[in-house]
């Protein structure tokens, strides 16, 4: 690391009390300061009109000295040379700053413009001293010794002062330091973060301060609410169909029972096939930004793990809404594996079979009886009210973080942990109906924590190994 990274430069602004004599030279500097900014302008415009020449500060510095010696302005030659150097080192860069197409042309001053002026400190000998208290002098050619009102102490290698003059007639001082040795910077420890990936919201993510919902782009909901309109156009069709075979079509079709197809079935077949692919390319999209958002921020992710259990019931309504949050699960799932893995967060697939939707996440008590339709619901236990996806998002960012505390993170087993890498990297595939394919597991632990962050960096094209953990099931 260089010494310019590893130190600050910057500038402590102060008020500056000058006695009365002071005050009438400083005030005598700020006019000469001015009437050299305007000789010099004067010089270069001309040289640079009449004869397309680019003086510079070199050859205006000589040129000021003879100037400054001519008898004519006797009070030029009284006045401390430092101050007009800077205003020639100040134009020289105007110039440079117009030439690079980065500034206009350099003005002008006029009386009552710019009231400033600069003395650098000359290295070899201590100008600024503290006085006692928060007072402090500064040694200036020609001015002596200028007090100083002091805010904060003085840090690191002081380089110049600039002392201006305020439209209320007050003088204050710049100094300009480097070499201040940074501070040690605090390091935010990361948070742990609850995921609960639904319909109704991409995801609802729980951290250390509260719950935030993450709302489906605009564009996927639309195509979910036709995608549902079609499904429900295809169910009509084949009650018709069943009705049409003389079947009950309030019973499921018994087996063997071959039903008949119309040109409109097969039709609205195509277009919830190409719903379902439209619908799936828009969230893949949408939970790419999200992880990466999660993955930036959090250490720990606590996600729901999916079974494939649920899965193997029917295929009513309420499977297919299942169906698609899963997928959508599982897609969260495959996106927060590998990008866990680059940053060294650890993922926790907390087992669905822990009930994180009906445990009360203030008192710990488990509402059985509560039904999916209910959004909303108030603890039977304790009275807390709660918004189910979010009570959901919490209870699995808890669960997250006391499976890790159960688990000893400094002992990975490679050779188990490597299958189970692979087998959690299988959970979030999904068929073509937005099904998961997957048996039902234990929950993994991925990653180890920020050493394993910090070790990844450093070794950057070993993308995704990363140390696996197996945490006892829930
Ligand atoms: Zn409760």
């Amino acid at each position: 690391m260089t010494e310019a990274l590893a130190t600050l430069s910057r500038a402590y602004r102060m008020r500056v009390y000058p006695t009365r004599d002071q005050a009438r030279l400083l005030a005598q500097l700020v006019g000469a300061s001015r009437h050299v900014w305007n000789w010099s302008l004067a010089k270069r415009t001309s040289a640079y009109r009449e004869r397309g020449e680019r003086l510079n500060w070199v050859s205006l510095s000589r040129e000021f000295t003879e100037y400054r010696r001519d008898p004519e302005r006797p009070w030029l030659a009284t006045l401390p040379r430092e101050p007009f150097n800077q205003v020639l080192r100040d134009q020289e860069r105007a110039f440079a700053n117009f030439f690079a197409k980065r500034a206009a042309y350099p003005r002008f001053e006029r009386r009552g413009g710019r009231a400033s002026m600069r003395f650098t400190f000359d290295q070899r000998r201590q100008q600024v001293r503290d006085t006692g208290g928060r007072w402090a002098t500064v040694d200036l050619p020609s001015l002596g010794s200028l007090k100083l009102r002091r805010t904060e102490a003085l840090n690191g290698r002081l380089r110049s002062i600039t002392l201006s003059r305020d439209s209320a007639g007050r003088w204050h001082g710049a100094i300009t330091a480097d070499g201040i040795s940074r501070p040690a910077i605090h390091v935010p420890e990361l948070d742990a973060v609850g995921l609960d990936a639904g319909l109704r919201d991409l995801l609802v993510i729980a951290d250390g301060h509260g719950t935030r919902r993450v709302p489906a782009p605009k564009a996927l909901a639309s195509k979910q609410a036709r995608l549902r309109r079609y499904q429900r156009q295809q169910s009509r069709q084949i009650a018709a169909q069943m009705r049409a075979q003389g079947l009950d079509p309030t019973k499921p079709c018994p087996k063997g029972v071959r039903l008949g197809s119309s040109n409109r079935r097969r039709k609205t077949q195509q277009q919830i096939g190409r719903l379902h692919a439209q619908v799936a390319d828009l969230r893949r999209d949408a939970l790419h930004q999200a992880s990466a958002a999660v993955v930036r921020e959090a250490q720990v992710i606590g996600i729901e793990d999916l079974a494939v259990k649920a899965m193997s019931r029917g295929m009513g309504r309420k499977a297919f809404r299942r169906s698609v949050a899963d997928a959508a699960l599982g897609e969260l799932r495959r996106q927060l594996t590998y990008k866990a893995g680059w940053r060294g967060r650890t993922l926790v697939a907390v087992n669905r079979f822990y009930p994180s939707s009906k445990t009360c996440g203030a008192c710990g008590a488990i509402h059985a009886a509560l039904k999916l339709k209910e959004r909303r619901w108030a603890c039977p236990a304790c009275g807390t009210e709660h918004d189910r996806d979010e009570n959901a998002a919490r209870n699995l960012r808890t669960e997250a973080l006391r499976l890790i505390a159960a688990s000893s993170p400094a002992t990975p087993r490679s050779g188990e942990s490597d299958a189970r890498g692979e087998a959690a990297a299988a959970v979030g595939r999904t068929g073509p109906a937005g099904l998961s394919t997957s048996a039902n597991r234990e929950p993994t632990v991925a990653g180890s924590g920020a050493k394993a962050d910090r070790r990844q960096r450093q070794s950057r094209p070993r993308k995704t190994r990363t140390d696996r953990v197996a945490v006892g099931s829930g």
